[in-house]
């Protein structure tokens, strides 16, 4: 059972092959046996996930279950978490216990779902392998060598390996994308401000946004009902109709217009990687979709943007975290300063420190207008870019990633190298646009996503596009092995 999806577990409990306890402790066994390896999970809420598995039991027995009780579930370690541990990957925060659950945990908890626990991620969520979490490197459970992606890494794996059907992460740049992408699942990023930010560790607030990693489409589509939607703690969610996200799962794609960016299918990209996702392409022309290039023309400025415009904001969010109220606190400080220094310097990593310095330069009097306005302006041009590719096709697809999982350790020498990696993510966020990344092929035993970006709320015709595909082809269902 602990192979299945969450649509299928969701029907298993409501025919009552299933209880909620048998699955919630086939999983614990399972996080029992490979975490230990695989590093997925920082924590294991083993005590509060049987309590929630009897309680829904029980719910259905008195005949009030929803499609969402008793599943269990677990969350990126960035979403607070009341009474448990929420260490966003930090030894700054390794001593947190939230006091309140984020919005998108009381949803899942009010919908009935068991939480497993919290997963690993790249500290404060600045990262593409998962290699900066305080915790230690999460490994691709493909071939342990290798990372899962990050920064929700640990999410990615946990999916992937079986350790639970479905995990929140948390999507700044490329987060759930290019780890849904390395890692052979299904990942999506709504829309900004489709999912509440409030409860989540801020990273760069008008870039971040929750989503899921799962096995499938649908599965996404039920997560997805459960967590979208105004929220009136988070003055940024939107107030636009959330959409029955399984509702349209099935309709056909006949007359789709895809789009691909010459710019994603340029140096850069393997030939073997190109050839998989052309494949992938001719599926949905086969599905009855027709194909265009199309130009994005400054998406090349992305990175580059991205990293003055993110950097900024973590440096403002980030200025939280000295010593004071909770987190982490230097032994024996002299004075003030001594504590803010010394607390800032031993509970942050080097990447952090170093997004905090970039982003504090940028900031200054004197270089605000020659990096961060300009950035800003980068950004605006990005989003008119895909606002005219939009005029002509439906969705935009291409690679999620220029390449497979790469070996752990391999990258760590130039954080410019580890930038690059969401090069074909990051131009989505800083439109605010959702994007979606499904398993399309193998190479060299490897998984590889395809990327698929939708206009602005089109979360339900982003499932739609994938889960098709998902009804013709297998790349979703094939596991790694232990
Ligand atoms: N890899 C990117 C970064 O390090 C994106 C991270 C994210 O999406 N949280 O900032």
């Amino acid at each position: 059972m602990i192979d299945s999806t969450l649509a299928e577990i969701s029907r298993a409990l409501e025919n009552r092959d299933i209880s909620s306890v048998e699955i919630t402790k086939a999983y614990l066994d399972r996080i029992a046996q490979e975490n230990a390896d695989l590093n997925a999970f920082i924590t294991v809420t083993e005590d509060l996930a049987m309590a929630q598995a009897e309680a829904a039991d029980k719910k259905r027995s008195e005949g009030s279950a929803g499609a969402f009780t008793g599943i269990p579930i677990a969350h990126k370690d960035l979403f607070c978490t009341n009474g448990i541990r929420t260490s966003c990957g930090s030894k700054m925060l390794d001593n947190f216990i939230a006091p309140y659950n984020a919005t998108v945990v009381e949803r899942f908890n009010n919908a009935g779902a068991v939480t497993l626990g919290k997963t690993n991620m790249d500290e404060f969520a600045m990262g593409s392998s998962n290699e900066t979490s305080f915790y230690g490197p999460v490994k691709n459970p493909w071939d342990r060598s290798l990372v899962p992606g990050g920064s929700s890494g640990g999410s990615a794996a946990a999916v992937a390996a079986r350790l639970c059907a479905g995990a929140t992460a948390t999507d700044t740049g490329g987060s759930i994308r290019q780890p849904a992408s390395f890692s052979g699942i299904t990942g999506i990023k709504p829309t900004y401000g489709r999912v509440s930010r409030w409860g989540m560790v801020a990273f760069a607030s008008s870039l971040d946004q929750a989503g899921t990693m799962t096995q499938s489409a649908e599965d996404a589509a039920l997560m997805l009902n459960v967590m979208a939607g105004m929220d009136e703690k988070d003055s940024t969610c939107s107030t636009i109709d959330t959409e029955d996200y399984t509702a349209s799962l099935d309709k056909p794609l006949e007359g789709l217009r895809i789009g691909l960016p010459v710019e994603h299918f340029s140096e850069g990209l393997s030939a073997d990687m190109e050839e998989c996702i052309r494949d992938a392409v001719g599926e949905y022309e086969k599905l009855g979709a027709t194909v265009k290039d199309i130009q994005l023309p400054n998406s090349h400025l992305s990175v580059s943007a991205y990293y003055v415009i993110a950097p900024a904001e973590a440096s403002a969010n980030l200025s939280r975290y000295d010593g004071v109220r909770y987190g982490y606190r230097c032994d024996n400080p002299v004075d003030l300063e001594d504590m803010y220094k010394r607390t800032r310097s031993e509970g942050f990593g080097t990447e952090v420190k170093r997004r905090i310095m970039v982003g504090t330069y940028a900031l200054s009097a004197g270089y605000y207008d020659a990096y961060y306005r300009k950035a800003q302006k980068i950004r605006r041009l990005i989003k008119n870019d895909f606002q005219s590719a939009f005029e002509e096709v439906d969705v935009i697809m291409g690679p999620t990633s220029p390449h497979t999982a790469f070996a752990i350790g391999s990258q760590n020498d130039d954080p410019v190298t580890m930038y690059l990696e969401d090069i074909y993510t990051i131009a989505v966020n800083l439109a605010g646009l959702p994007g979606i990344s499904i398993p399309a092929g193998f190479i060299n035993n490897l998984p590889v996503g395809l990327q698929i970006v939708g206009k602005d709320f089109a979360e339900a015709q982003l499932l739609n596009v994938a889960h098709k595909f998902q009804q013709a082809t297998d790349w979703h269902k094939k596991a790694p092995q232990d």
